[in-house]
């Protein structure tokens, strides 16, 4: 019986249907028998609230936009959010935060659409997902600011930052989840830094379809691949990969209480 794993981030929508199906069957096989779905664009909340609903208990789904989408979209208002947050099927908001390395939005409106999902996520009271790339400063700002209006409850997601943006956000409670990118044999920056973060603190994910952790790198990644991933987290982390599921796991049901049941599905 494998260890119980949940992959904290994933796009099923991604996904052909028939290709989702065989994907969640794999991952529960190999033990990841939770996985959070989410949303990318707000003109997809209802396919992937379908998504999540097709495979309970196995899948749960988080609402948002995409800093990459913002440009397309248009920051989307807290008001808007919060009602999405409100849902019984929403366990969390985002992805949102900010991209300056592909900078396919203007600045200006991720950081307002960042802002807006704090703001939302404070006032239902439910986690956010930050997606943040070469915005280190910016990033830290914006949870600075947010910290003054409230409780910080949310998951720098696919972690590539800096040191100074890990500690600030340990340093509000936030948990940090590692993808695919802890194996690449370039990270040992990133590695240096995870091996400091507190157990606690650490969430597992693979960001399906990107960025296949090694041995399965160029693959299209799938959410059986986090065993991969969490592995090569044990090691670093000096611990067993029993131990490093069971925390990882706990940690997932901790920020996400709208969808604990992943972590017993
Ligand atoms: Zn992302
Ligand atoms: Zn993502």
């Amino acid at each position: 019986m494998p260890d119980r794993l949940v992959d904290s981030h994933c796009h099923l929508d991604h996904l052909e249907p028939d290709a989702q199906a065989e994907a969640v069957e794999r991952a529960v096989r190999a033990g990841v028998r939770g996985m959070l779905t989410i949303c990318t664009s707000l003109a997809a909340v209802e396919t992937v609230a379908a998504i999540a609903a097709r495979f309970s208990p196995h899948v749960a789904m988080a609402a948002g936009l995409h800093p990459h989408r913002v440009g397309a979209e248009g920051a989307p208002s807290a008001a808007t959010l919060e009602a999405l947050a409100n849902r019984p099927d929403v366990a969390g908001l985002g992805e949102t935060g900010l991209d300056y390395f592909y900078d396919k939005s203007p600045r200006d409106a991720q950081q307002t659409s960042f802002r807006n999902h704090i703001r939302a996520a404070q006032a239902a009271d439910v986690p956010f997902i930050v997606h943040t790339r070469d915005a280190d400063a910016d990033t830290i700002a914006i949870l600075n600011d947010a910290a003054a209006d409230g409780p910080v409850k949310g998951v720098l997601h696919c972690f590539s930052s800096g040191r100074a943006l890990a500690e600030r956000a340990l340093d509000l409670g936030m948990y940090i989840s590692l993808s695919g990118i802890l194996t690449f044999n370039n990270a040992n920056e990133i590695r240096d830094i995870v091996r400091d973060v507190p157990l606690d603190r650490l969430l597992v994910e693979t960001d399906t379809p990107f960025l296949a952790p090694v041995p399965m790198r160029g693959k299209q990644n799938e959410p059986a691949y986090t065993v991969h991933t969490a592995r090569r987290l044990a090691a670093l982390k000096g611990v067993g990969e029993s131990e490093l599921a069971a925390a990882t796991t706990a940690n997932f049901a901790r920020l996400f209480p709208k969808a604990a049941g992943l972590a017993s599905a």
